[in-house]
């Protein structure tokens, strides 16, 4: 227990030159397989140990004298080993009495060695926490946390403060993650360890509070501290580090944008022939909103500093055809634009609706995934810079492919991708002191905070119109228990022409038994439906078959098409008017409605069956009545922001922005806001404290920052 007073003895000798980005084991006690435990919970650096917060407290500040014990109110106290005796009764235990002089107590251990037999020898005095329940003879605690102390008054000498309980992992102790506190806290004394980083021209009792106090009073909480705010984060110390971890963000965010945008870019201006045959050969007139982003798109491509823009569109919204004016644009104007997807299939789908559009314009559409076989000839015109339209996955930033003359990168589906990636076809761009427009495009509808929060290095534009003569997806939950229904419905629905997409889902992500289940399902499907011609498309699958399947349900030779959830990005088949999900009640809402996606693109009226296994957790039915509710993207992220928090909402691999560690965009939107307002100010005005912010909490030095 770190409660003493005495402190760590080891932290008196540790170097006063340690920085709070040192690796963890320059600390007294922690060897190499303790610190690997320690990467487990995030926690390799110094800094890393004072950003781990307690889970909760307990209050350890009073000694109570044993005969004032109650049962299960867990208590310190400060008592002598009266004797120690190994019991063999039903479990072998080591019972040891004490006493604090005035009353006896037992302590009992299921585990233990002879050495913790030897250091319980009688005559030592102990300073105990556990919870007290009857006993044999009397109270007894199992397993309290002990520690030897010299004397009855070491054991009284103790700190007015709460002990703090933290995540841990197995192998690494609450003594041994309080004692690396303590240490760390006393590092904290010295000026060089952790630099403040909030100017200090800041208003307000929360932000005018030092890195320093905020960390101690988080780690160390006075007695009378708010327990509830401290362990919610509302406390203010918590609040000063949600901040500036915030801050620090979006100083990396803006930071990396302003060196972006201090690289030059090829303009790229509308070419003679314009973008008229393009939208002339659609079958569609552009709405509005693409017509307007478009706009905003060209007038970026057209300056000589590299455009930076998110285009957010919700699921249907058009957003291929806004890359496809892009990528002409590049083209016409003699270069490269390349077109990455997340997926092979969605990557195969975008080559041949660019293909359909850009073909007939004389413009080369090709395709680059991993498990195509490389084309010499291929990526030698790539190389040298031939202009045309590549589309691929992320193949396209393996090392082996060069861009001759890179001037546009579209990235679909960005939540699929982290920051890094974003940022490595960003590097190839092949042309000598010049750096490719980026345009990326996201379905995920975000509010506005965590937009702001997540993509603040982006322009931002939203095309917040769908496609006129779509008519709304009606949507059921069904319990599984009418399974047979559902499918009398699919034999409905053929039969007047429609297609049908099953999509089954499984707990594991593991694309065997995924594949299995739809293999399953596709089988049984077969045999209900006679004379309904059923394929399948799955991740296991060899990509020409994947495209075999695929085209075949396009071209309406097909009725029901079983996928796994390989299909929940981007794919378009217009005539498919109704989904089942299955085990609906698995998936996150975001996923849900980018699956649902897929139908209700035509203008017939769809259909999405939201098949479930009951019973239904509470969030899971939350989730599906949210879904029934809406199919407004926007709306949908809020109810997801709500029910997983932001981290889960931009996916995991949104490497950078999403993975607070005390922040909380919830929570904290108040917060974020104002780091949001003074962003600007703090990196021109402040530059020393925006280095200081940007290194602590984006772990600058890698990729992030030094772009
Ligand atoms: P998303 O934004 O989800 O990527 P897509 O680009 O796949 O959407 O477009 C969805 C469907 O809508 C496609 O079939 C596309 O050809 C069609 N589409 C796009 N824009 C229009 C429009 N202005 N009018 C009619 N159909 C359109
Ligand atoms: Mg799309």
């Amino acid at each position: 227990m770190p409660s003493s007073s005495s402190g760590s003895p080891a932290s008196a000798t540790l170097s006063s030159r340690l920085s709070a980005s040192d690796p963890v084991r320059r600390l007294a006690g922690i060897g190499p397989k303790v610190a690997e435990r320690l990467a487990g919970l995030g926690i390799e650096s110094i800094g890393d140990v004072l950003l781990h917060r307690p889970l909760r407290y307990e209050d350890r500040s009073r000694v109570t004298p044993v005969a004032e014990l109650w049962a299960h109110q867990a208590a310190l106290a400060v008592v002598r080993v009266e004797s120690s005796e190994i019991r063999q009764g039903r479990r072998r235990s080591l019972l040891v009495t004490v006493s604090d002089g005035a009353a006896r107590l037992w302590l009992r251990f299921f585990h233990f060695g002879g050495a913790q037999q030897a250091r319980l020898a009688p005559g030592t005095w102990l300073r105990i926490y556990g919870e007290p329940r009857s006993g044999a003879y009397g109270f007894e605690m199992v397993h309290p946390e002990c520690e030897v102390v010299t004397d009855e008054a070491a054991g009284h000498d103790i700190l007015p403060s709460l002990t703090p309980v933290y995540p841990t992992a197995s192998g690494v102790t609450q003594a041994r993650l309080r004692d690396m506190a303590s240490q760390a806290l006393s590092l904290l004394s010295h000026p060089d360890f952790w630099p403040e980083g909030l100017p200090t021209d800041l208003k307000g009792p929360v932000l005018k509070m030092s890195a320093e106090r905020a960390l101690r009073r988080i780690h160390q909480p006075p007695v009378d501290a708010d327990l509830p705010a401290l362990v919610e984060g509302r406390d203010p110390a918590c609040q000063r580090l949600a901040f500036e971890e915030l801050l620090g963000h979006q100083l990396g965010l803006r930071s990396r944008r302003r060196r972006i945008r201090a690289d030059r870019a090829p303009a790229l201006r509308e070419a003679g022939r314009g973008l008229a045959p393009l939208f002339a050969g659609l079958g569609f007139s552009p709405t509005g909103a693409q017509r307007r982003v478009i706009g905003e798109i060209l007038a970026d491509m057209a300056a000589d500093a590299p455009m930076l823009r998110l285009v957010q569109g919700d699921v249907g919204s058009g957003k291929t055809v806004v890359a496809a004016a892009a990528l002409l644009t590049a083209v016409d104007n003699g270069w490269q634009g390349a077109f990455m997807a997340p997926t092979e299939l969605l990557a195969e789908q975008h080559q041949l609706s660019l293909s359909r559009w850009l073909g007939p314009l004389g413009v080369p559409v090709w395709l680059i995934t991993g498990r195509r076989k490389r084309d010499a000839a291929l990526l030698a015109e790539i190389a040298n810079g031939v202009p045309g339209v590549i589309v691929g996955t992320h193949a396209l930033f393996q090392e082996s492919l060069i861009f001759g003359r890179l001037g546009l990168c579209v990235v679909d589906e960005q939540h699929r991708f982290g920051v890094d990636q974003r940022l490595a076809l960003r590097n190839k761009s092949g042309a000598r002191q010049l750096t490719a427009h980026q345009l990326i495009m996201t379905a995920t509808p975000i509010p506005r905070t965590l937009a702001m929060s997540a993509y603040a290095d982006l322009d931002t534009s939203v095309i917040d119109e769908v496609p006129p003569g779509r008519t709304p997806i009606q949507t059921v939950a069904v319990p599984n228990t009418r399974r047979e229904e559902v499918v009398v419905r699919i034999g409905d629905a053929v039969a007047n022409g429609r297609q049908v997409y099953w999509v089954c889902t499984l707990i594991e992500v593991s694309d065997k038994l995924e594949a299995q289940a739809a293999e399953a399902a596709a089988e049984a499907l077969s045999v209900a439906l006679d004379g309904v011609r059923v394929t399948l498309v799955h991740g296991r699958m060899k990509s020409a078959e994947k495209a075999t399947a695929m085209n075949a349900f396009k071209d309406g030779r097909i009725d029901v098409l079983v996928a796994t959830t390989v299909i929940e990005v981007g794919v378009d088949v217009p005539n498919a008017s109704l989904m089942i999900i299955e085990n609906a009640e698995r998936l996150g809402l975001a996923q849900l409605h980018q699956l649902r996606g897929r139908v209700g693109r035509g203008s017939v009226a769809s259909h999405c069956v939201l098949l479930y296994q009951p019973p239904l957790s509470d969030t899971a039915r939350r989730r599906l009545s949210a879904l029934r509710e809406t199919s407004d993207g926007f709306a949908i992220a809020r109810a997801d922001l709500e029910l997983r928090g932001p981290g889960e909402v931009l996916g995991t691999r949104q490497t950078g922005a999403a993975s607070f560690r005390i922040a909380d965009l919830v929570r904290d939107a108040d917060l974020a806001e104002a780091a949001l307002a003074i962003a600007d100010d703090v990196l021109v005005y402040h530059p020393r404290e925006a280095d200081i912010l940007i290194e602590r909490w984006t772990g600058a030095g890698g990729t992030y920052a030094r772009v």
